[in-house]
């Protein structure tokens, strides 16, 4: 190959004109079907692919980590129904960023991780190539779908098959492997310009059966105590409008999963976010829309669904999510659009709403525990705790309902969950289905440059340090990306000792006093250190008032933490523990 691109090198100028190579058709196929941005880390053998990109037009926007960037094209994925687009280089980054296609495919996001490899004849040989790696084969179990390519010719069918793959039916995560020697290979222009493909629609609707639509609604007639669970593929789907139809006309009390805060507001009359193991224990028919009954589910069955017999419907694309853990009386398998316009179109006729026995036992619970835990909130406490501090930020966002909310930690990812109301669709942003630590900097550039509004971070310490590093990103991209970490000195709480005595401090421990502020500053950006919840209140309000880049190290008890969070009951116990 090398002998042709010379040959080409002293080629007439006009023939030059007429060749394309790997480098231009990449970029091309990406641009003609919309995906207009690249997260990634350069190096060979895609550094001077992200320079023509860039020159192209294309977005890049250069992480120091590429997993951090691979969680960004992730949610990049679920905020805009397109492929996230993560790029990395070979072997070592390519495994970096497969954590995050591994995490984007578990929870259902659309995304393309785009690895630069060694040249095929060396690596099947295993003769010892540069970061020499069988990448497509170690990708191949972690993501939904991959592919090779190895001729400039296949670059636009092989994007559009993965466009495709990445969008249409349950999304998730597709790999593209690209050997070095690709990106120079040349091939006539106007052949190659014929090659590219734009995708013709790529997640096409998935109309349900006319007769698991009457199924669903016979079962739901026959309730006496429904409950609505949403989850994120129903915020994915942005069926914003059919969905509140939906729960509005049949006056279905609703519980929304993580991201799905915010499909209606959190303070909707129907919402029973917080009455959720009332209604967990107590209804008798449940509809799941875009939820699975995983681990965050408890299955559903067990202790927390309580001894009312249930049954299930499930609205979902994906047919084999069907029956997983329980028994599905109404499976409904279809686009979530598509579903609940259907459903929306049967209920129509002669329904009733559920009666106010149920509802209003609802409401009470709700409002008994909204009413506890308010005086909580309200706290001036210093050195803060989870509660003094989350109730400022619970105002912060009811007063920009259009702000951002990135959230990872363990207490606070638990605590920020059920005390910070959300508004509006898809401004929640958080760990996922795995719990996942260190999204939050991949998660606030994503959610700045693609949404264009601010952002807003609630962050554990431990969960910050995974992607610390990204505040220099933050800051040369000038991102209104607000970071508060709650610094507890440590994992879950920052008051474990060494049972030995020894000088090494617990393992879940950390520096303690430590000033993360400081870290933004040494970049440019704006640090504050406080240490009261007023305090806390007006360095936020500054930071989204200034959009400038801005970390607030905020001061928490280390002793206020619980150890993980809500699910310590997931810890194995040893039964020597007590033993010497
Ligand atoms: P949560 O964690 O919020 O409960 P999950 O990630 O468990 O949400 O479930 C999301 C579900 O939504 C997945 O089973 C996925 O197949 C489904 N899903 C995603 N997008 C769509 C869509 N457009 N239409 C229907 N179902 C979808
Ligand atoms: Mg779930």
């Amino acid at each position: 190959m090398s002998a042709t691109v010379q040959s080409i090198a002293v080629a007439a100028p006009e023939v030059e004109q007429d060749l394309t190579d790997g480098f231009h058709l990449i970029i091309d196929a990406l641009k003609l079907n919309g995906l207009n941005t690249i997260y990634g880390v350069p190096g060979i053998p895609i550094t001077d692919f992200g320079r023509m990109a860039q020159a192209e037009g294309i977005r890049v926007l250069s992480f120091r980590h590429e997993q951090a960037a691979g969680y960004a094209a992730s949610i990049a994925g679920y905020l805009t129904k397109k492929p996230g687009v993560c790029l990395t280089v070979s072997a070592p980054g390519f495994l970096n960023g497969l954590t995050a296609l591994a995490h984007a495919t578990t929870n259902c996001f659309p995304m393309i991780l785009i690895s630069g490899s060694s040249e095929r004849e060396i690596v099947d040989l295993q003769q010892g190539d540069y970061e020499e790696m069988d990448q497509l084969a170690i990708a191949k179990p972690l993501c939904k779908a991959a592919f090779r390519v190895l001729h400039a010719a296949d670059i636009g069918i092989a994007v559009a098959r993965a466009i495709r793959a990445a969008v249409s039916g349950r999304p998730g995560g597709v790999y593209l492997d690209l050997p070095a020697k690709l990106f120079g290979q040349v091939m006539d222009a106007g052949l190659g310009q014929k090659s590219l493909v734009k995708v013709i629609d790529a997640a096409p609707a998935q109309i349900p059966g006319p007769d698991s639509i009457k199924r669903a609604l016979d079962v739901l007639k026959g309730a006496k105590r429904p409950l609505i669970i949403l989850g994120k593929g129903a915020a994915y789907a942005q069926a914003d409008d059919a969905i509140k139809a939906l729960v509005e006309t049949s006056g279905i009390p609703f519980l929304p999963m993580s991201m799905a805060k915010g499909l209606l507001p959190d303070t909707h009359p129907q919402c029973a976010g917080a009455a959720r193991s009332t209604v967990l224990k107590d209804a008798d028919v449940v509809m799941l829309i875009g939820a699975r009954l995983n681990w965050l589910l408890s299955h559903g069955k067990g202790k927390s669904w309580g001894d009312t017999p249930k049954k299930f419907i499930q609205i979902d694309i994906e047919p084999k999510e069907m029956d997983s853990n329980v028994e599905i009386v109404a499976p409904v398998v279809g686009d979530i659009g598509s579903c609940v316009a259907a459903l929306l179109d049967g209920i129509g006729k002669g329904w009733t709403k559920p009666s106010t026995d149920w509802t209003g036992a609802i409401t009470k619970k709700r409002d008994d525990n909204i009413s506890k835990m308010a005086p909580r909130l309200m706290n001036n406490n210093s050195p803060m705790d989870y509660h003094g501090a989350l109730g400022v930020l619970r105002t912060i966002i009811a007063e920009r309902p259009d702000a951002m909310l990135v959230n990872e930690g363990a207490n606070t990812l638990d605590l920020a969950r059920g005390i910070i109301d959300m508004y509006k669709p898809r401004k929640r942003i958080d760990v996922g289905t795995w719990g996942i630590m260190g999204i939050g900097m991949g998660y606030c550039i994503a959610a700045a440059i693609e949404t264009g509004k601010p952002v807003l971070a609630v962050e554990g310490d431990s969960a910050f340090g995974f992607s610390g590093m990204e505040v220099e990103t933050i800051c040369r991209y000038n991102l209104p990306v607000c970071i508060v970490v709650f610094n507890n000195d440590g994992i879950y709480r920052g008051t474990d000792v060494n049972p030995t005595g020894g000088e090494d401090v617990a393992p879940t421990v950390f520096v303690k006093g430590a000033r993360y502020d400081k870290m933004m500053e040494a970049f440019g950006g704006v640090g504050v250190n406080v240490t009261s919840p007023d305090e806390l209140k007006r360095a936020v309000n500054n930071a989204m008032d200034s959009g400038k880049p801005t970390l607030i190290n905020a001061v928490i008890d280390p002793a206020a933490g619980s150890e993980s969070g809500r699910i310590g009951n997931l810890n194995p116990q040893s039964v020597l523990k007590k033993k010497k």
